[in-house]
This record gives structure tokens, sequence and C-alpha cells, in this order.
């Protein structure tokens, strides 16, 4: 299998696609075809494990690890990712639980993903690999536990401070010393366009070999289409009827990978993007110009994206905007009414959401009554409530109980350093200390 950029300059292998991150002509990687599955193909599959070897078996053909997609997969789920039903008279409702991972975020199946094949690349090369990654909270903690003590990778995690929860700030400055954490004086917004201009900059690529690990890399993509498949594959096998999926998103990685599970075969029915208040792709389906704004500040912080990189691929993948809207709707939720969902979905469910999920919940609660019970709905719960615990313990009124890995995770002592958002400051910033002796100490862990 190769991988194409969506620009058009670039053909490569999944292991060159993985490591690179972006292409050389600033694309995002793509598979240059789709698998075509049928339910049938997965008899005998039960388990995520299972379903994602096969799933994944196809876009590791001519890999140097393709022998070893089975321990990938175990590292990568070695939490459980259960699908509850949620007793609701207003339609049957499923909860597709993907927070039980040691950052308490749906990120760290792609993460995991990433960091288990690039570990395996990366591991014995002489100059360290250097992810950037710019975060607007979950990505960065996600990515910095999934690479934490790496022999050969080193992580430099951007994120705008003040916009992050507190726990969240703690996730992305608590690891061993081959992960740096900078606070971003600006928006994520900033962060992400920092990453891009140093990927793209003669001065960082002579110093660094340089990866991203955002959505924007094709293996956070890939092993995230892979709940989708078991999910819809287990409901489809109870109940002989295809999910629909209402799926929080702002990069717009999560709600791809939903859309490509679907496109490879799997049955999933129909699907429903959920963002907060920066609607973009909302006001684009619905007849706008495609016009990348500033984020927003939301409840649902993680989803405060103004320009989500992965409608490139989206574009190059399905097509112009009819083919698209054809494929996907979209629904924006207001903080008013992310607020409003976490206190009824306590009272109704006696779960507490977080704010992301509660958009998908919200969007579920939208569709018209016909809808809702023409077809069956799993709602994505992309994270913890423990994780936006000032947002949620007043408005649910009892306090959320610590997952046990996110209680181990801030027991940890944090650092961090300031950042002004420049590349010059970047520069400096990364060739202080990054490299040699950090990375030395952390491979001696
Ligand atoms: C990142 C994130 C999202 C959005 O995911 P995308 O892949 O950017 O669409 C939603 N919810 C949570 C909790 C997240 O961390």
């Amino acid at each position: 299998m190769k991988f194409t950029s969506t620009r058009g300059g670039q053909t490569a292998t999944l292991d060159e696609a993985l490591a690179q991150g972006i292409a050389n002509d600033g694309g995002l990687f793509v598979p240059e075809a789709l698998p075509r599955f049928e339910p049938a193909d997965f008899a005998g599959a039960e388990t995520i494990r299972e379903i994602a070897g096969l799933i994944m078996r196809p876009f590791f053909s001519g890999s140097r690890l393709a022998g070893e997609i089975e321990p990938i997969l175990a590292e990568t789920f070695g939490f459980p990712i259960p699908l509850r039903r949620l007793p609701s008279a207003a339609g049957n409702l499923g909860l597709l639980e993907l927070f039980h991972g040691p950052t308490a975020a749906f990120k760290d199946v792609g993460a995991g993903f990433l960091a288990a094949c690039l570990g395996r690349l990366e591991g014995r090369r002489e100059k360290p690999l250097t992810i950037l990654v710019a975060t607007s909270g979950d990505t960065g903690g996600a990515v910095a536990a999934a690479f934490d003590a790496r022999p050969g990778i080193e992580v430099v995690v951007l994120w705008p401070e003040g916009r992050v929860s507190a726990r969240q700030a703690h996730q992305l400055a608590c690891w061993s010393d081959n992960v740096r954490s900078l606070a971003v004086q600006g928006a994520f917004d900033d962060c992400q366009a920092l990453v891009k201009a140093a990927m793209a900059d003669h001065g960082f690529q002579n110093l660094f070999r340089l990866s991203s690990a955002n959505s924007i890399n094709i293996g956070r993509l890939l092993p995230q289409c892979t709940y989708y498949a078991w999910a819809s594959l287990a409901h489809f096998r109870e109940t002989g009827r295809k999910p629909g999926f209402i799926v929080p998103t702002g990069n717009l990685g999560n709600g791809l990978a939903c859309l490509l599970a679907r496109s490879m075969g799997l049955p999933v029915g129909d699907v429903v993007f959920a963002t907060n208040a920066n609607r973009l792709v909302v006001d684009w389906l619905e007849g706008a110009e495609w016009a990348p704004r500033p984020s927003r500040a939301t409840l649902a912080s993680a989803m405060d994206v103004g320009n989500p990189s992965n409608m490139e691929r989206l574009m190059h993948i399905f097509g112009d905007r009819d083919t698209i809207a054809a494929k996907v709707r979209a629904w924006s939720v207001s903080d008013e009414q992310i607020a409003g969902e976490i206190r009824r979905s306590h009272e109704e469910f006696g779960l507490a959401l977080c704010p992301h999920t509660a958009t998908a919940i919200d969007a579920w609660r939208h569709l018209d009554g016909g809808e809702r019970r023409a077809q069956d709905w799993i709602a994505v719960a992309t994270a913890h409530a423990a994780k936006f615990e000032q947002v949620v313990e007043p408005l649910i009124g009892e306090s959320v109980e610590l997952p046990e890995a996110l209680r181990e995770t801030l027991a940890r002592p944090a650092r961090f350093e300031r950042l002004r958002p420049t590349l010059p400051a970047l520069m400096t910033a990364m060739s202080g200390r990054l490299s040699l002796d950090g990375a030395a100490e952390a491979r001696d862990k």
C-alpha cells in the first residue's frame, strides 16, 4: 500500500508517512486506495484487537512493520473500549466510551498506535526523531504519555497557556526528559501555525529530524477507524441494524475516521459531526465559503479549532461539498447547550459527560423524532468528565471520581517553559537543551 500527498507531490510507504507526518509538499498523506470489507470478512473476530488486525493488514502491506501488527495493536488497545446502552424513551442510544486510556481521552488510541509504530521504526537510529505537536489540550497529553521515555524519540508539545484545564496542563508537563512542554502565549491556532512553519523551515530541518503527531499524521487516523469498525460490527451482529454515529469533532480527525470506516464497508449508518461554537464545517455544509477563522474558546476546548486540518483530507478523499454533504451532517452546539446537556444527561442517565461528549448527545436530541427512531445511534464519548471537572462538577452538583490512570498521571511532578509564538523563539527553545543529554537520561530508565 502506498500513501500519496493530498497535494500530489509525494508518494510514500506507510513507514515513511508515519515518520514524516506531513508530506514534502505540505500536503497530508492519504492511502492511495481504501480496502473494501464485508461484515462476513470479520467472521470469528470478536475483540477490537482482532477486528483491528484485519482492517490494518492491507495498510501495512510493504511495511517493515507488517509482521508486528499484533504486538502494535496489543500496545494500542491496552485498555477497554466499552459500548454501553443508554436507557432512553426517545430512541436507541449507545455510548462508545473511548476514554479509558492513560490520559482519559480518545486520542490515547491514535497516539498509542503511532508511538508503537514509530518506536519500532525509529528506536535504533542515530539522530533522534523530534516530534512536534500542537495541542488544544488533549492531543499533547496523549502523545506525551505514549512516547514517554521511548528511546530515540523526543517530543516537543506546544499548548496555549490559559486555554487548557489545570489537569490537562499537568498531563502536558509531567513526563520524562524526552518530552518538552512549551506553554505558548497565544491560541491553539498559533501553536498549530508554529508547528507547520517549523516543519517547512530549512533551519529546523537541518538541526532536527522532525515529525508531527497531530491528527495530520496518518498513524493517528488509521487506528481510529478500528473502534468504529468494532462498535458497528458488534451492534450489527446483535441487532441486524447499522448504527448511526454522532462524533464530537474539531480538527475532523475523529469524524473522518468514522466516514472512512463506512467507506471500507463497515456497517455504519448515518454520520453526524457535532461541533462546538466553532461552526465552520456546519456553515460550509450549508453553503458558506470555506473561510478559516480564529478559534473561539468554548467549554469543549479540545474542539476549539478555527481551521480544521483534516478538511484537506476529507475533500481529497470524498470530493466536493455536495458529495460530502450527502455523506455527513454537522450540528453546532453552543456553550449554553453543552451546559444544559451535561445537567440533563446526569439527571436522565445518571452519567457525568465531558463537555465534548455533551455536544454529541445534544446533537442526538436535535435529530427529529422520526430520525431518532428510524435508526439506532451511537454517540462517541471522547473524554472522561474528570478531565474537565471545573466545567462538569458545578453543573451536576457532585464531584467526579478520578479514573485510576489519571490519578497516577496527576501524581507525577510537572514542569514547563513559556514561549512567545514566533519561530525564532521556538528555535531558541528547541536548540537549547533538547536532544542529547535529556534523551540519554530517559534512555537509561
Ligand atoms: C481532540 C478531541 C476532540 C476532537 O477530535 P478531532 O479528531 O480533532 O475531531 C473531541 N473531544 C475530545 C475530548 C478531544 O480531545
